[in-house]
């Protein structure tokens, strides 16, 4: 028993050696992938449910890798998370969407929106205001064009950080999207008491709508609670124009999803989008 218990515990050693190796290497790769200029920002529409019209985009990272190809950000935001390479990462995304965002604007959808991740390694200390700042005005973008969306994992820490900066995000009229809507553990509390100005229903909850009564149930009663708040609410991952259909029943405003289109490269967006925008 000795000796398996040795064994298990080498067994585990080598798994977590692996695993910081692998991290390493990640991170090395990472890193110069920045440095060599292969991140790109793939950008997917979002739609008004009544209208169909496209309201803006959310920009989407992918690390367009020579020996991968295009990686989505499942396979490597986790790392730069954990690394905080994800701060150098997140200030390029901001800066790259940004000026995507103004260009769209000038280039005839004036009231085009802008969604953009952030994730909470950012918030750490008092750069990401100050960063946000720095772009709206650089491009003379107002606030209220920047969406940014943050998941219940950067409120559950309940640091003051994070609070001033929510609060002074929203302050300065960036709209504040909690994203994965449903999928945490006190999301209505973090409602209440951070400025939201969107909720978007996670895909999981969209994905069964035209057979689970229960997935009805959730997100009829989500649309109401978010609207009853004042907030626009927003569907992910809508697929089908059955989902659509209950959606648009609901006045659920806005619908995400491969049904109008997947995230695309900026040109490919301004051929199939951006003659359909607002304004
Ligand atoms: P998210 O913010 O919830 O983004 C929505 C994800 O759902 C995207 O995956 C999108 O491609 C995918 N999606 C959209 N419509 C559909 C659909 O109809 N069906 C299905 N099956 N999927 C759909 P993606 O691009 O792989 O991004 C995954 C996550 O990575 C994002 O989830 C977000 O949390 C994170 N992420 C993406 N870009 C960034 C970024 O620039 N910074 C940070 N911090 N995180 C990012
Ligand atoms: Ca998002
Ligand atoms: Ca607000
Ligand atoms: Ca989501």
């Amino acid at each position: 028993a000795k000796e398996a218990g040795r064994n298990t515990w080498r067994f585990f050693n080598q798994l977590v050696h692996d695993r910081s190796v692998r991290l390493l290497a990640i991170e090395h790769r990472l890193r110069g992938a920045l440095q060599r200029d292969e991140l790109v920002l793939l950008y997917q529409p979002f739609v008004e449910t009544s209208s169909h019209r496209v309201v803006g985009a959310e920009a989407l990272l992918r690390w367009n890798s020579p020996d991968d190809g295009l990686v989505g950000p499942d396979a490597f935001i986790s790392v730069a998370e954990h690394t905080g390479l994800i701060v150098e990462i997140g200030d390029w995304v901001m800066r790259r969407a940004c000026a995507q965002l103004a260009a769209w604007r000038n280039a005839g959808a004036p009231d085009f929106r802008m969604a953009v991740n952030v994730s909470p390694r950012q918030f750490r200390g008092d750069k990401l205001l100050a960063q946000v700042r720095e772009c709206l005005a650089s491009h003379a973008l107002p606030a209220g064009a920047l969406q940014i969306e943050v998941t219940e994992g950067l409120l559950i820490r309940n640091q003051p950080e994070v609070r001033e900066t929510l609060l002074a995000l929203g302050e300065l009229g960036v709209r504040l999207a909690m994203d994965d809507f449903g999928t945490g553990y006190s999301s209505l509390s973090y409602l209440k008491r951070f400025p939201f100005d969107t909720l978007k229903i996670d895909r999981e909850f969209v994905r069964d709508l035209g057979q689970d009564p229960d997935d009805r149930a959730l997100v009829t009663a989500t649309i109401r609670m978010g609207k009853g708040l004042g907030l626009s609410v927003v569907a992910e991952g809508v697929e089908t124009a059955q989902q659509l259909q209950f959606l648009a029943e609901q006045e659920c405003d806005l619908v995400q999803g491969f049904l109008f289109g997947e995230p695309v490269h900026p040109a490919e967006f301004e051929e199939r989008w951006l003659n359909r925008a607002v304004g």
